[in-house]
C-alpha cells in the first residue's frame, strides 16, 4: 500500500521534529513547513493526504491559510494545533472546515488517533464518491457498470446480459440516435452481421421491463434509422 502523506504545518521547532520523528515512524510519507505563506506553496505542489495545521504562524495565520485551502479543495482533511486558551480559533477553524482540532500540549497517541481516524473518514468518503460515479443516468433510469443495477425511480429491474448491454450502450450514447446495424455490431458483433432484427426484438423485451410501466418512456424508435434512448420527445 502507498503512504499516506501528511503535511505538517508548524513554526515551533521542538514540536515540528517532535512530529516528524512520530510521524515517520507511523509509516507517513511528510512535508513540513514553518510559515504559512510557504506551506500555501508546498500545499499546492502536490497532493496531500492530511494537513496537520498549526494556528499561530507567521507569514499568514493557520486559520487563514485553512480558508485558502478550503477554496480550492473541500475534502482534504485538516487537524488544527490550536493553543489551549484559544476558544475563538477552534471555533473559526471548525467553521471553516477543519476536521478536527488538538489543543496543545496535547498527547502524541491522542494525535496519532485522530489522524488516523480522520484519514479513515477521508477513505470512506472517496470511495462512496467511487461508487457515485459509477451511475450512469437518464431521467428516472440510472444504470451501475460495476454492479450492473438497473434502477427506474424506486424499482430494480432484472436484465438478462444482452438486455443490460443493449441498455448500456444506449445510455452510453444517449440522445444520440443510433442505427440497428450500429446497434448489432456493437452489442452483439460481427457474426451478426446483417440479422438486425435481433435488435428490433431485444428493443421490445427491454421497453417491457424498462418503459411500459412508466408515463414517460425512455426508449424511442426513430422510423426507417433506429433508436435513441432520451428523456424527452
Ligand atoms: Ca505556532
Amino acid at each position: 500500500m502507498q503512504k499516506e502523506s501528511i503535511l505538517i504545518v508548524e513554526d515551533e521547532e521542538k514540536i515540528l521534529r517532535l512530529l516528524e520523528i512520530e510521524l515517520e515512524y507511523e509509516g507517513y510519507e511528510l512535508g513540513k513547513a514553518t510559515d504559512g505563506i510557504e506551506a500555501f506553496d508546498i500545499y499546492r505542489s502536490r497532493n496531500w493526504d492530511l494537513i496537520l495545521l498549526d494556528v499561530m504562524l507567521p507569514g499568514m495565520s493557520g486559520i487563514e491559510l485553512l480558508r485558502r485551502i478550503r477554496l480550492k479543495d473541500s475534502f482534504i482533511p485538516v487537524i488544527l494545533l490550536t493553543a489551549k486558551d484559544s476558544i475563538e480559533d477552534k471555533v473559526s477553524g471548525l467553521d471553516l472546515g477543519a476536521n478536527d482540532y488538538i489543543t496543545k500540549p496535547f498527547r502524541m497517541e491522542e494525535l496519532l488517533a485522530r489522524i488516523r481516524a480522520v484519514l479513515r473518514m477521508k477513505q470512506t468518503i472517496s470511495s462512496t464518491k467511487e461508487e457515485e460515479d459509477k451511475w450512469l443516468h437518464i431521467g428516472d433510469l440510472k444504470v451501475n457498470e460495476k454492479t450492473r443495477e438497473v434502477i427506474r425511480g424506486e424499482s430494480d429491474i432484472a436484465l438478462t446480459p444482452k438486455e443490460y448491454d443493449l441498455l448500456l450502450y444506449l445510455l452510453k450514447n444517449k440522445r444520440q440516435v443510433l442505427d440497428r446495424e450500429q446497434i448489432l455490431e456493437t452489442v452483439w458483433g460481427y457474426d451478426h452481421f446483417g440479422d438486425a432484427k435481433i435488435v428490433d426484438v431485444y428493443i421490445r423485451y427491454l421497453r417491457k421491463k424498462v418503459d411500459s410501466d412508466y408515463d414517460h418512456p425512455l426508449i424511442h424508435t426513430v422510423r426507417g434509422v433506429g433508436y435513441v434512448l432520451k428523456d424527452a420527445t
